[in-house]
């Protein structure tokens, strides 16, 4: 069986060390389903003093990093610094750089395989526009980010790998995903990795939903049989975090 995983993505919150430091105190004090696997992913100015004051059943993630280990290349973070730093996991391919910052899939898939060259795990992340899903494209788009990835990788490497789903009209918007469109999505992506990696793959990788995901929407989500977690925006730098992780008590 799957475990359980939500992440947290804080995106670019909160705006200060003080502020950073008290949504940590409060997560910290929480009563969490010690069944769930828990990740946050802190601006990258504040990994260390997070991952120094967490909770450590909470593991931390970076937000993004680069593909090379060091060198000229202003402004970018590397798999390896990361690793030296003490954490564990990056997410990578999240809407925002694909959209924002113009990551491209084979760019994704090329940090990918450098953050696992580098010993971290990854939370890749897919999904389709709502034009995309308009014109009944959402498994295609999904394949397709995937494919990339799927290229670079060698069947051993997934178990480094958990998935976030995230429609990207369901991000941030408060639309979140009928729980008959994430468990769609997530079977399709599902039967992708058995038939392009391996049935055991498939079987074993934790595919997560990401969007507009709160407290209230999270429990009958949970109850899907392929959504095995969440990776949560807005709602991770609140109180209702908690109930999040604990959506299958
Ligand atoms: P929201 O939960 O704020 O919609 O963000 C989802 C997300 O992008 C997580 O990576």
């Amino acid at each position: 069986v799957r475990k359980f995983f939500v992440g947290g993505n804080f995106k670019l919150n909160p705006a200060s060390l003080a502020a950073s430091t008290s949504l940590i105190e409060g997560l910290n004090k929480a009563e969490l389903d010690p069944e769930t696997e828990v990740v946050i992913a802190p601006p990258s100015i504040y990994l260390i003093p997070v991952k120094e004051s967490v909770r450590k059943d909470v593991k931390v993630a970076a937000q993004n990093c680069y593909f090379k280990e060091s060198g000229a290349f202003t402004g970018e973070i590397s798999p390896k610094q990361l690793v030296d730093a003490g954490i564990p996991y990056v997410v990578l391919g999240h809407s925002e750089r694909r959209t924002l910052f113009h990551e491209t899939s084979a760019l994704v898939a090329t940090k990918t395989r450098a953050a696992i060259d580098a010993g971290l795990k990854v939370i890749l992340c897919i999904g389709e526009t709502l034009q995309e899903r308009e014109a009944d494209k959402t498994a295609e788009v999904c394949q397709s980010q995937l494919k990339e990835v799927v290229d670079v990788l060698k069947e051993a490497d997934w178990s480094n790998i958990v998935i976030a789903y995230e429609p990207v009209w369901a991000i941030g918007t408060g639309k979140v995903a009928t729980t008959a469109q994430a468990q769609q999505a997530h079977a399709d992506v599902r039967s992708y990795i058995a038939k392009a990696v391996s049935p055991a793959v498939a079987n074993n990788i934790q595919i997560l939903y990401g969007g507009s995901v709160t407290a209230a929407n999270s429990k009958e989500l949970a109850r899907q049989q392929d959504v095995d977690g969440f990776l949560v925006g807005g709602a991770s730098l609140k109180p209702e975090f908690a109930d999040i992780i604990n959506a299958r008590k």
